[in-house]
């Protein structure tokens, strides 16, 4: 336990009844019962020992660009991660060991990378949030994930109480998905994160969206600023990017994960869309490891009944693209947790395929 004083003196820190709207991208939900900025491991630790002896529960917040909070809010105390701090280390082979304080914009280290030549993480540009955040779920984009580059990361154990030092290996990393998504879930806090980048290294064009654009434009042999703008700017078209001017951003991105199914269930689809007459779409799918095909959720939504656009209440769906739920001025999480469930159930009658959400939910039960 906390000496007394760290306790009185991370008590101090503590104010009560804040509200998280503001520090999401949904910009719904309620308030945090107790909430707390963090800046370094050390006040983290005392937060983490604060709520075990107040026994209240514990929720790390980044950016809030991947949860959705309850209109009722949270019950116990929030801690607000702020841990910054960049460091760049020269290593083996021409590459570079990057450490960043888990409280450090994404973005930023992204920038921070391109614009010092070095390659592993261009393709993830745009992507909102904490640096803390990225090995939650594996961050990844545009045929790039964190877990290509992670090498490992510093966290706090809050069964243990003590600090850990995990390799990439130990992460339990998969597509949108680590063993802190999973069997881990909420038992560590990143505190740190160390990426291997590599100094003039070849960017990454592997993503059939990202290669077509650059062509488009004659620019196969696009240096690693370009492969940042062309994400950025393919981004922006899908309000995939932040941005207070444009309504469709306030999301979390994609609010369903691709499903991976196997190939029997895939054919069992394209039966079902040979007896669509209103339909002569071809499902498009991609093979992953282990003989399992990834489909596309926002074709599956579209082909469901839901158009861009489509309305509940003063949520809906992007008018940009339909796996992104947004939400508009007095949305409420109520709305946005029905409207999942509505997508859900017909993605299910047409498909039998269930969406499994990507967002966390914090004070609500799903
Ligand atoms: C417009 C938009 C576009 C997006 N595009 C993408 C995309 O292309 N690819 C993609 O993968 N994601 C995408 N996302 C989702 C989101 O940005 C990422 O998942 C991001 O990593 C979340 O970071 P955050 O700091 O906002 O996490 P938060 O929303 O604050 O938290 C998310 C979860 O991570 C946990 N967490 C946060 N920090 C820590 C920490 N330090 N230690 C332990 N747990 C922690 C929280 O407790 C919570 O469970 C997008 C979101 C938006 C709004």
């Amino acid at each position: 336990m906390a000496r007394v004083t760290d306790r009185d003196h991370f008590e101090a820190s503590v104010s009560e009844n804040v509200s998280l709207a503001p520090l999401t991208t949904l910009q719904i939900g309620g308030s945090a019962r107790y909430f707390a900025e963090v800046r370094s491991s050390e006040q983290m630790l005392s937060g983490i020992q604060w709520a075990a002896w107040r026994g209240v529960p514990l929720f790390v917040l980044g950016g809030g660009s991947n949860i959705v909070v309850s209109d009722q809010g949270f019950p116990g105390l929030v801690l607000h991660n702020v841990i910054s701090g960049i460091e760049m280390q020269p290593a083996a082979g021409d590459s570079m060991l990057v450490t960043a304080g888990s409280g450090e914009h994404w973005d930023d280290l992204v920038k921070l990378a391109v614009a010092n030549n070095l390659a592993g993480v261009e393709c993830l540009s745009g992507i909102p949030g904490s640096v803390g955040a990225t090995p939650i779920q594996n961050v990844g984009a545009y045929g790039q994930e964190v877990s290509d580059t992670m090498v490992r990361l510093t966290a706090l154990d809050t069964v243990a109480g003590a600090t850990v030092v995990m390799e990439s290996t130990d992460c339990g990393f998969a597509y949108r998905t680590s063993r802190f998504k999973t069997a881990d879930s909420g038992r560590f806090v990143v505190t740190s994160v160390t990426y291997r980048l590599h100094l003039n290294g070849e960017p990454g064009i592997r993503y059939a969206e990202l290669r077509r654009y650059l062509e488009e434009r004659g620019n196969e042999r696009a240096s690693l600023g370009e492969v940042r703008d062309a994400v950025l700017a393919i981004r922006r078209a899908k309000a995939m990017v932040i941005d207070p001017a444009d309504p469709d951003s306030r999301s979390v991105g994609s609010f369903f994960v691709n499903p991976v199914v196997p190939l029997d269930a895939l054919a069992e689809i394209e039966r079902k869309m040979e007896g669509d007459s209103q339909s002569t779409a071809a499902v498009p799918w991609f093979r992953v490891p282990g003989g399992m095909v990834k489909l596309s959720a926002a074709w599956l939504i579209e082909h469901s009944g839901f158009a861009r656009g489509y309305q509940h209440g003063r949520v809906g769906l992007s008018s940009k693209h339909t796996l992104a739920i947004v939400t508009r001025e007095g949305g409420t999480a109520r709305e946005v947790m029905e409207l999942a469930g509505e997508i859900q159930e017909k993605v299910w009658a047409k498909f039998g395929v269930m969406l499994v959400p990507e967002p966390g939910f914090v004070g609500l039960e799903c």
